[in-house]
């Protein structure tokens, strides 16, 4: 019946669904191996997703790098989650379905499995009833053996009659334990498809069927009761399956009505008979225990002959007519009829066992699966967030940096200027300052006091003291007019320099910074070095007559005049050379070196020059009164002479030799210091550049550690931000991932769990 009903189906199907309902009418049992299949698949890879994740998850809580985007508690449950799905695979990998077979003694239990395998497989018939239950299982060896309870001792049987044998030598067997017929699955389709059968002693022979139930039946898919055809059910099977039912919800129950072959010697009461047994036993089903709806309970009870499937089936298997033995009226119709049993028993069996021993780990995959997403959601949000927040802190560093680098490039132009304008003013200040005080020179040579003596030794430490004293001097009223005006301008500018830049550098250096001013007590060095300047001066102080030969001669041709008519200069250019006055010793002039014409000049130059002299006076006097009255006037004139001469002679003393080596010193010195004006500005302009340039060194180095550690700042940002968005591109594969499987675990459901809903 239920063939036809698949069959006429085919047509409306695709050719995929053809296949696969191919495969599902071959062995029902399929659906059950593909389901675990299937199931196991995916634990597999949840397993591997798990270990991923727990991995990922514990190096990111590891990682110090970056603040915390996951949870000591997340990385516990993925650790805990990884026990819960190994268990649970290494659970489902040992799942089969479980048909346990009860009834009373002799009503053909161990017949029914042995026809279901095709073989005589368990014993059976009058003398071969045992008190222990007996589990065929499939082995993937060749060899069928035995396993009892609390040995691991695998004894060989060959046949069934050494099966029945061994256990009835046993004598540990108790009443109600186990014992383990694992038979070789290449004999036997059921067995590979994973289905245990269970045969269990007669319900009549115990009276402890609770503890069966507990033993044996919490975790069987379908019950089979082997009834007996020839009587009706009894008291005690029925006992039984109320005890199921009250421990398990809603157990799949089928009734088999075995021996149904004796009815064919009775045909006229057959479907009387019949219509009794199905009548009282769906009573059971549906009344009494409440399993079936009474339109399914005729898919759950069925009239069959073990003995004769069995016969028949081993027939087939040895090659010879299935129904070639002597068998009674209507074989083929029980035959079909036990067929149609195994087809829903099959059903029954792969539907029910997929939901009771897949679904609630199916659920708790998709818990595992959707907390392991939503782990994933929450550490790439949290990735997100701080790579954002990273982003935000590299650009403000970013535009930090370009702030620097402009305000720095107009900062330092505008104090190039400031400086050079500071400068400029320095220089005519220092050039004022020293003109000022050149041209009060003399005041300071006449202020200094020293035992003045014409010899040599003693005008040479004169002459160094002298040296001393003006430099100190000259310094000192320096550094009188400029300094504190000077220091000043530079304080302040270099105040603002530094309140220019303040905004350039974190408020940690403000302090720091401030401390810059004053860099250390700054004072101009005027270094004018009167010691070598000077050093040339050679004085002249012995004694000359006014009116003696030789001051006649230089007179005329006096190294001043003289030169300066030779050379044709004019006493307002300045010379470039300071000039010695010349000694007594040395010659006046090279003459040499002259022609006639220009000696002619030089000498009325000279006696040009005379005209604005005393001693001149006196001559052109003298000649007067030559005129007037003769040799008188040379009498008066030799008297004259004479006395002037006596006179000078005698005011010629050490003081008025003091006077002279000092008014020659500050003509000489004059004209030397002149000389250095320009180069005592500069130098002294030179010194507060330097003072600023190194402030201002001192400033940009602040700012250059300022911009190296924004340098350090967004390379650290751009190496964080790089790891978080890798950790933010792993979070989202394995949170897809979660999503993949969960996909996975909603096919598996709909695919396996709602089939049939
Ligand atoms: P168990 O004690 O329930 O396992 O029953 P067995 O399978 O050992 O069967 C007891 C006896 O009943 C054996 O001699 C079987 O040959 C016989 N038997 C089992 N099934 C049938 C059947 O369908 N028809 C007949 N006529 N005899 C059967």
């Amino acid at each position: 019946m239920s063939l036809m009903f698949s069959c006429s189906n085919i047509t409306s199907v695709s050719k995929k669904d053809k296949r696969l309902m191919a495969e599902v009418n071959a062995s029902p049992l399929k659906h059950f191996v593909t389901a675990k299949k299937k199931i196991n698949g995916i634990f597999e890879q949840l397993a591997a997703y798990i270990k991923e994740s727990s991995t990922f998850l514990e190096e990111t809580y590891k990682n110090e790098e970056l603040d915390p985007v996951t949870t000591e508690e997340q990385v516990l449950e993925v650790k805990g989650f990884l026990s819960n799905v190994a268990g649970i695979a290494e659970v489902l990998a040992r799942r089969h379905m479980k048909v346990a077979f009860f009834g009373r003694t002799s009503n053909g239990k161990s017949s029914v499995i042995n026809a279901m395998l095709w073989d005589k497989v368990l014993p059976s018939g009058i003398g071969h009833t045992t008190n222990c239950f007996l589990r065929v299982e499939g082995t993937d060896g060749r060899e069928s053996y035995l396993l009892t309870e609390g040995s691991e001792e695998k004894k060989s049987i060959k046949t069934v009659n050494q099966l029945a044998h061994a256990l009835h030598q046993d004598e540990n067997l108790n009443a109600g334990s186990l014992v383990c017929v694992m038979w070789p699955k290449a004999k036997c389709a059921l067995l590979r498809d994973d289905l245990v059968l269970v045969d269990s002693p007669g319900i009549d022979v115990t009276t402890e069927l609770d503890s069966w139930i507990d033993k044996f039946c919490l975790d069987a898919d379908v019950f089979v009761l082997v009834a007996n055809s020839e009587s009706t059910l009894m008291q005690t099977e029925k006992q039984f399956f109320h005890k199921v039912n009250d421990r398990l919800s809603r157990p799949n129950i089928f009734i088999l009505n075995n021996r149904w072959d004796a009815s064919a010697s009775e045909p006229e009461y057959m479907d009387e008979v019949r219509r009794q047994h199905m009548d009282r036993c769906s009573s059971f089903l549906v009344d009494e225990l409440g399993v079936v709806d009474r339109a399914q309970a005729s898919d759950r009870i069925f009239f069959v002959s073990a003995k004769e499937v069995l016969q028949a089936r081993i027939q087939k298997a040895q090659g010879m007519p299935e129904a070639g033995g002597a068998l009674a009226e209507g074989f083929q119709a029980r035959m079909f009829e036990f067929q149609n049993f195994e087809r829903r028993f099959e059903e029954c069996i792969s539907q029910s066992a997929v939901k009771t021993k897949f679904e609630q780990h199916t659920v708790r995959a998709k818990q595992i699966s959707e907390a392991l997403r939503q782990i994933m959601e929450s550490v790439h949000v949290a990735a997100q967030d701080q790579s954002a927040h990273c982003l935000e802190m590299k650009e403000e560093r970013q535009d930090r940096l370009e702030f620097l680098d402009k305000q720095l490039d107009l900062l330092a132009q505008d104090y190039k200027r400031k400086i050079k304008q500071i400068t400029e003013e320095v220089e005519k200040q220092v050039s004022n300052a020293m003109a000022e005080e050149i041209r009060r020179l003399h005041v300071l040579v006449d202020e200094f006091h020293m035992d003045f003596h014409s010899s040599q030794v003693v005008l040479k430490v004169y002459k160094n003291e002298l040296h001393k004293h003006i430099e100190e001097g000259l310094g000192r009223n320096m550094s009188d007019r400029c300094s504190n005006a000077i220091t000043s301008a530079l304080q302040n500018t270099q105040k603002d320099m530094i309140d220019g830049m303040k905004p350039l550098l974190p408020a940690n250096v403000w302090t720091q910074v401030d401390m810059l001013v004053p860099r250390k007590c700054f004072s101009l060095s005027y270094d004018l070095n009167c010691d070598k300047l000077c050093s040339d001066f050679q004085e002249d102080i012995s004694f000359h007559f006014s009116l003696g030969w030789t001051m006649l001669v230089n007179r005329f041709l006096g190294p001043k005049s003289s030169r300066r008519a030779l050379l044709g200069y004019n006493d307002q250019v300045p010379r470039s050379l300071a000039i010695t006055p010349v000694s007594a010793s040395m010659p006046p002039f090279p003459q040499g070196s002259m022609t006639q014409e220009e000696l002619m000049v030089s000498m009325v130059t000279g006696l040009a020059s005379l005209t604005s002299r005393t001693s001149m006076g006196i001559i052109v006097v003298g000649g007067v009164i030559w005129k007037a009255v003769g040799w008188r006037l040379i009498a008066l004139s030799v008297g004259l002479y004479g006395l002037l001469y006596v006179y000078e002679r005698l005011t010629w003393t050490t003081k008025a030799k003091e006077r002279a080596f000092k008014r020659q010193f500050v003509d000489y010195a004059t004209e030397k210091l002149q000389l250095i004006v320009s180069y005592t500005g500069s130098n002294c302009s030179h010194q507060v550049q330097q003072e600023l340039a190194g402030t201002f060194c001192q400033l940009c180095q602040q700012v250059d550690v300022t911009r190296q550690n924004l340098d350090d700042e967004i390379k650290d940002l751009n190496k964080k931000i790089e790891l978080l968005d890798s950790l933010q591109s792993k979070a989202k594969l394995l949170r897809n991932k979660a999503g993949w499987l969960d996909s996975e675990l909603n096919m598996f459901t709909q695919q396996y769990l709602h089939q049939g809903r």
